[in-house]
């Protein structure tokens, strides 16, 4: 659980702390996923996510597989990675 440590194994850039957008392409239901922490190579731009956030991404993709809406965006809680995200609906 220490993502931020070391370079990057493809290019051998600094890895910088982040937020990212996460996109999970379903087929029918796009998952968009904001301010998503994660550790990000300053030179290729490769992005690593730790365990907790990996396994609070899939609940909310499972959430909205479930749901069977076209598009789902939500906000990742940086406060609190195991809570998961508090998901909100686009207009
Ligand atoms: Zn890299």
């Amino acid at each position: 659980m220490n993502p931020d440590s070391g370079l990057c194994p493809i290019c051998g850039g600094s890895k910088t702390e982040g937020a990212i957008t996460f996109t999970a392409d379903l087929q029918e239901t796009l998952v968009v996923v904001r301010g998503v922490p994660a550790t990000v190579c300053a030179l290729c731009g490769n992005e690593w996510l730790d365990d907790a956030t990996a396994a609070a991404l899939e609940r909310i993709v499972e959430e909205a597989r479930k749901k069977n809406c076209l598009f789902e965006v939500a906000q990742f809680s940086t406060f609190s990675q195991s809570a998961a995200a508090s998901p909100i609906h686009a207009a």
